[in-house]
């Protein structure tokens, strides 16, 4: 005879909150019941390790669908319940846990608890009518036992003929969730939820060739030196699904002060593309929690990829709670700690692999810095950029020494560092410099504008950056008085054409004028450029080069020519800055044709 009980008074009004609220995530249920069958088999080697269960068989867990049944059935071959147990544990404590669940759900607020963690066994109501649980404890001579129940506040418990140990939940899913019949379905859940759960799990077994849908030892939780290259690349790719390989990945595997294992990729940066949302898919004990979670994981991080398993994050907590949480934080600082001397190791011990990966790594490690100043204090010195001569050196050897207050304030100013940010567009000025002898560092990851600025702000005595642009005069000119008859000829000549004209004895003979533009001045437009401001035309300076042949003849020439010969120049200079406009175009055309004419004559 069936015995029949009361689950708990409140139970009325559980139910349809379980079913109702978290209906935007009701596809955890599943994870919940295997997740259950997996402990359930934990429990069981437990108790044979220690001696006081047989094993019997190999471990492992089957789902199985049946459309015409209606029902999803989960069996595992762990440790089972007896008759009290399953009181206990599922009409009590099960119970109380749920309710325990919503309380806190219901107390966070829109927040929620991140991946509905810790909702348990009832959870399946979501997408069932009615489920039955077949259960049979390891110990010897143990009954079977059937409990089932419609989750609203009656259940019935009786025996039951059951052959093997281990316990068998089938849901009887509802009408309106019939998607759940569906093996396809399934799979997508498990392959979500399920693919590193630590015992084989087979969907729909059909006989002796099926294959489990996980993967029980997942390459993250294995040794760093018992994994190959081979692996994390595989591993990589079958976990993200980016057909891009990685160059570079952090393996995490701790067991002291906190158990955080998992593996961190730095993905390939694409081209001029922003900087794109990675994804961290959190795990606890090999259970997929959810992707992303900034309570635990680093802003920062979270544009790399990879997994990170923290069975020390209290996840049955609302977002709130962890956000304050000082173990959380300190999880969290952990993990920081452990990419930035990754990447020191690497620096220090395979200098060559870190200039070749650079280029992938570099626009994570300066967000990095912007974001976290303790990552910024441990990663310093091995930001690395490319001088003109094409070598990587640290960023820091570019500084000077620290600009005292007192010379600051007699006009001394820090160290200025020049940055190329296109070759191709810069091409003059870096060959000014090279010629003159001087250095300056290639800037050509997106994120260098802020980065610089930042840099600028950690050590405001010790650098400015300056575009290779924007004070070439500053940067070239050698001692002498200006010109002041060249002066005075070109700007008169260029008097329509608001800029300013300066003369400067330049180390390179060969460039007749050069332009420049402010840096605080083009960093302006820039930022009104960034945000959508319509940004006016940027001042300019014509720095004119009296150590040019062609600059100091224009003084003896007629009239007419010295007019033409100033146009010529300035159009010079300005094409080696920008592209030309059209009317700048026509102008500097017609003017070549002329010269040209005029060449061929005298010969
Ligand atoms: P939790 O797993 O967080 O304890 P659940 O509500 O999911 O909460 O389950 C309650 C209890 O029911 C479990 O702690 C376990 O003792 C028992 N239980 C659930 N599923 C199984 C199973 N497949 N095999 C054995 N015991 C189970």
């Amino acid at each position: 005879m069936a015995r029949q009980g009361n689950i708990k008074i409140s139970s009325e009004n559980m139910m349809p909150i379980i079913k109702k609220w978290l209906y935007s995530e009701k596809d955890i249920f599943l994870r919940e019941i295997v997740a259950n069958a997996s402990d359930a088999i934990t429990k069981l080697k437990k108790l044979v390790s220690l001696g006081e269960a047989q094993e019997e068989g190999a471990y492992k867990i089957t789902v199985t669908t049946d459309e015409k049944a209606g029902t999803l059935t989960v069996e595992d071959n762990g440790i089972g319940m007896t008759e009290e147990e399953v009181e206990t544990y599922i009409t009590q404590i099960a119970f109380s846990g749920a309710a325990d669940f919503l309380e806190k759900y219901e107390k966070a607020g829109g927040e929620g608890i991140i991946g509905h963690f810790g909702l348990g066994f009832y959870s399946a109501y979501m997408v069932s009518d009615n489920i039955e649980i077949f259960t049979k404890s390891y110990k010897d001579g143990a009954q079977g036992v059937h409990w089932e129940s419609d989750g609203e506040s009656t259940y019935t418990i009786d025996a039951c003929d059951k052959e093997t140990r281990g316990t068998k939940i089938v849901m009887h899913i509802a009408e309106e969730e019939k998607e759940f019949l569906k093996s396809g379905r399934i799979r997508e859940l498990l392959d979500k939820y399920c693919s590193f759960m630590p015992y084989e799990i087979y969907l729909d077994p059909k006989g002796e060739e099926d294959k489990p849908v996980n993967t029980p030892l997942p390459l993250y939780a294995k040794q760093p030196k018992e994994c190959t290259e081979e692996e994390y690349k595989t591993f990589y790719r079958e976990t993200f699904r980016d057909y891009e390989e990685p160059l570079f990945w952090i393996h995490l595997n701790m067991e002291y002060p906190f158990r955080v294992k998992g593996i961190l990729y730095f993905p390939k940066v694409r081209k001029k593309v922003e900087l794109e949302r990675g994804k961290v898919k959190l795990y606890c004990n090999q259970v997929y929690i959810a992707d992303n979670i900034k309570e635990v994981i680093p802003e920062f991080l979270m544009l790399l990829n990879g997994v990170i398993d923290c069975p020390d994050i209290p996840l049955n907590v609302s977002r709130s709670f962890l956000q304050n949480d000082r173990q959380v934080q300190k999880i969290a600082k952990y993990i920081t700690k452990k990419v930035a001397d990754a990447l020191c190791d690497l620096f220090r011990n395979d200098r060559a692999k870190y200039e070749a990966c650079w280029q992938d790594l570099a626009t994570f490690v300066k967000f990095g810095c912007i974001k976290d100043e303790e990552f910024y204090k441990k990663v310093k010195d091995i930001i690395i950029y490319k001088n003109l001569a094409g070598e990587y050196r640290p960023i820091e050897s570019f500084f000077g020494e620290e600009v005292s207050a007192e010379d600051a304030k007699n006009g001394k100013e820090p160290q200025a560092v020049y940055y190329v940010s296109d070759e191709n567009k810069q091409a003059q000025y870096i060959a000014m410099f090279k010629e003159a002898g001087l250095d300056a560092i290639r800037c050509d990851t997106y994120i260098d504008p802020h980065f610089i600025s930042y840099l600028e702000y950690k050590a405001p005595t010790r650098v400015r950056f300056l575009r290779i642009d924007a004070d070439i005069a500053g940067a070239l000119k050698e001692e002498g008085e200006e010109d002041k008859a060249i002066l005075d000829l070109f700007q008169e000549a260029l008097k329509e054409k608001k800029i300013t004209v300066k003369t400067e004895k330049l180390k390179n003979a060969a460039v007749p004028a050069v332009v420049n533009v402010s840096e605080f001045m083009r960093r302006m437009s820039e930022m009104n450029n960034f945000y959508g401001i319509d940004a006016a035309e940027q001042e300019i300076t014509l720095v004119v080069n009296s150590s040019c042949e062609a600059v100091r003849m224009i003084k003896d020439a007629g009239e007419e020519q010295k007019k033409a010969a100033i146009n010529y120049i300035y159009l010079l200079a300005l094409m080696n800055y920008r592209p030309l406009k059209p009317e700048e175009l026509a102008d500097f055309t017609a003017a070549s044709t002329a010269f040209m004419r005029e060449y061929l004559k005298k010969n």
